[in-house]
């Protein structure tokens, strides 16, 4: 059995893998980010057909939830702008239902409707790094609209917010539904092994007795790996980090995601990765994470019934949940702290 490692450049993960025959790939861009499709152990005819689906779903989700865009969610947000409440459909609902519901969980570390803030610190438009702090006044404004409702079912569900201009961003989480739905969509096709790769965020499928894919962990402040993750049977490995989206201002970094309690983006820390069978609660808890820091940590893997996470903080300390040292490996001199 070969063991290679594909070293993406573009992406922000390194991937060793095993199999016996090279899997079928595909890159595409979506999200924002590069993403590679690989797809191993079924006729190249499947695999096609597998990618095409899931290239498919990815640009309608990229579409319907992106917050400033022309789908739903952004039809949804100018809506918000000038009134307090809208209709939503079943399928955006749910998913705005479960980021409210992991919101409560993280006691409002992560937030779905920090995206007025998002917005105000320039990080809402891919590629477009190039914000500039906000005045104080103009953040403690923003910071008034960071709360909405919804009600109903179905149909008739409905979002409420306490003010209009509230911008629902559902950023924190996209890419863990959308992972999700790549899941389902390989055993649609009943791919056993791939691994998708979401620009950082991905999720692992492997038979159950198969070996687990090695996934590197990306130095937060540098190119290569600091660490090889093994993760396998459809578990999601999701990576928040300050490193992402950021512009430096009077030598400070401003990076992509928020503290909402002070309105600024957070400082406690440079990355936060998460293993879970569940991706989007694993995306959720990455970004809560990302904002609650050392001091959190645990408490929030408590709150988030998360069991594998570990996190680097800026200066270099790095902490990891009990069943995370079976699955780390640290390269170099990285150490966890104890
Ligand atoms: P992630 O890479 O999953 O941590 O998501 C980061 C994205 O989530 C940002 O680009 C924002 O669109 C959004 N975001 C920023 N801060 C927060 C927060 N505190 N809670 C929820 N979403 C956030
Ligand atoms: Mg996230």
């Amino acid at each position: 059995m070969t063991r290679g490692l594909v070293i993406a450049s573009c992406l922000s993960i390194l991937v060793a893998c095993t199999s016996e025959t090279p899997p079928y790939q595909r890159t595409i861009y979506t999200f924002g980010t590069l993403a590679s499709i690989s797809i191993y152990d079924v006729p190249r005819e499947t695999a096609i057909e597998a990618a095409d689906d899931i290239e498919l779903a990815l640009a309608r989700l990229n579409r319907d939830w992106y917050a400033w865009g022309d789908g739903e969610l952004g039809e949804l947000n100018r809506t918000l702008a000038t009134t307090t409440s809208a209709r939503v459909s079943n399928d955006l609902g749910t998913l705005i239902r479960e980021a409210l519901r992991l919101s409560d969980a993280s006691e409002g570390l992560f937030n779905p409707t920090v995206g007025s803030l998002v917005e105000l610190w320039g990080f809402h438009e891919a590629g477009d790094d190039t914000g500039a702090r906000p005045s104080a006044t103009a953040i403690e404004a923003r910071q008034q609209l960071i709360s909405i409702a919804l009600d109903g079912q179905g149909e008739t569900m409905e979002i409420t917010a306490s003010a209009s201009g509230a911008v629902i961003d559902l950023g924190g989480i996209a890419k863990g539904a959308a992972l999700s739905l790549c899941r389902d969509l390989l055993a649609k096709h009943s791919v056993k092994r791939a691994l998708v790769d979401l620009g950082g965020d991905l999720i692992a499928l492997t038979p159950n007795d198969a070996e687990p894919f090695d996934i590197g962990v990306r130095d937060p402040r540098g190119e290569g790996a600091v660490a090889v993750i093994r993760a396998g049977a459809g578990e999601a490995v999701v990576t928040s980090g300050d490193y992402e989206r950021f512009f430096n201002e009077d030598s400070e970094r401003y990076h992509h995601i928020i503290d909402p309690a002070t309105g600024y983006p957070s400082e406690a820390a440079a990355s936060v990765t998460v293993i879970s069978r569940d991706p989007v609660r694993a995306d959720a808890a990455a970004t809560a994470m990302m904002v609650g820091g050392v001091a959190q940590f645990e408490a929030l893997a408590a709150a988030l019934d998360i069991e594998l996470a570990t996190l680097m903080t800026v200066d270099g300390t790095i902490i990891h949940t009990d069943g995370m040292a079976e699955r780390i490996d640290w390269l170099g001199d990285r150490r966890s702290t104890p």
